[in-house]
């Protein structure tokens, strides 16, 4: 089944044409890679299919799991916001709240109320927080503050956020990064995982092709707002 589709996208701001065009589909339980040089578009076709912006084109449109969005209309923001998880380079977790706390705002993804502190949610909620802490190998720093974890620790963080969240499609927004090999290769390790176990539609922007073709066998990449490669991984050019 199609976990996303996006038709005929297109985005200016101002004199800039920040997406041209832009059609992908992706399955359901797929791991794609984004790349692509810096101003390409990522994160402008990332922003939108996580619903924080809305095309400007005549015929662009959106779905997700049969949610549609229509470009230049109104977003389908609380259907793409429960649904689409998004983990950006840095800043996912509030730094002074425990890493718990933190987990556990992924049920907020359905409960759209802030509600303050950790002894408002319930023990199955804290469980299940718990758990998806254990699934992301970082059961040990449940009660630390999210700001002395290190920066692959807080990104495992943010994916375990998103199990809680039960979240069928998390884009990633160049998450490795700020990272170190090692911690990246764990963290890309997770997001494999969970799009493998759990059928979760994972597209992630990467800087190096090195890791698009080592862990995902689909790669698309984007030039000047428009998609010049869409294919296996392993018949990527250097030059991306
Ligand atoms: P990438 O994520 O690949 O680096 P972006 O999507 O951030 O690319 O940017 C694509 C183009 O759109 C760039 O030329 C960028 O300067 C422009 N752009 C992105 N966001 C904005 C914005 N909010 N206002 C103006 N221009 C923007
Ligand atoms: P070590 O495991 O000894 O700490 P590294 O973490 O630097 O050494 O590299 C180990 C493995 O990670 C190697 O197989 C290497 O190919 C891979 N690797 C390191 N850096 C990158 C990178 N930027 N992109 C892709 N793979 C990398």
């Amino acid at each position: 089944p199609i976990a996303l589709s996006v038709t005929h996208l297109s985005k200016r701001y101002g004199e800039t044409r920040a997406l041209n065009g832009v059609s992908l589909m992706l399955e359901q339980g797929e791991m794609v890679a984004l790349i692509g040089a810096s101003g390409s578009g990522k994160s402008t076709l990332i922003r939108h299919i996580a619903g924080l912006e809305i095309g400007d084109g005549e015929s662009g449109r959106v779905e997700i799991l049969g949610a549609v969005s229509q470009a230049g209309g109104r977003m389908n923001r609380e259907a793409a916001r429960g649904r689409v998880a998004v983990i950006f380079q840095q800043f996912n977790l509030v730094g002074r709240l425990s890493v718990l706390t933190n987990v556990l705002i992924g049920h907020l993804g359905r409960i759209p109320r802030w509600r303050g502190t950790l002894g408002l949610f319930n023990a199955r909620e804290k469980d299940k927080a718990r758990a998806a802490l254990a699934r992301v190998g970082i059961p040990q720093v449940a009660a630390q503050r999210a700001s002395t974890l290190s920066g692959g620790q807080q990104q495992r963080a943010a994916i375990a956020r998103t199990l809680v969240q039960e979240a069928r499609i998390l884009i990633a927004d160049e998450p490795i990064s700020a990272l170190d090999p090692s911690a990246a290769r764990r963290v890309m390790d997770v997001l494999a995982d969970i799009s493998r176990e759990d059928g979760i539609t994972v597209l992630v922007s990467l800087h190096q092709v090195e890791y698009a073709r080592r862990y995902c066998r689909r790669t698309i990449a984007m030039r000047d707002g428009a998609i010049v490669y869409d294919g296996p991984s392993t018949a990527l050019s250097n030059d991306f």
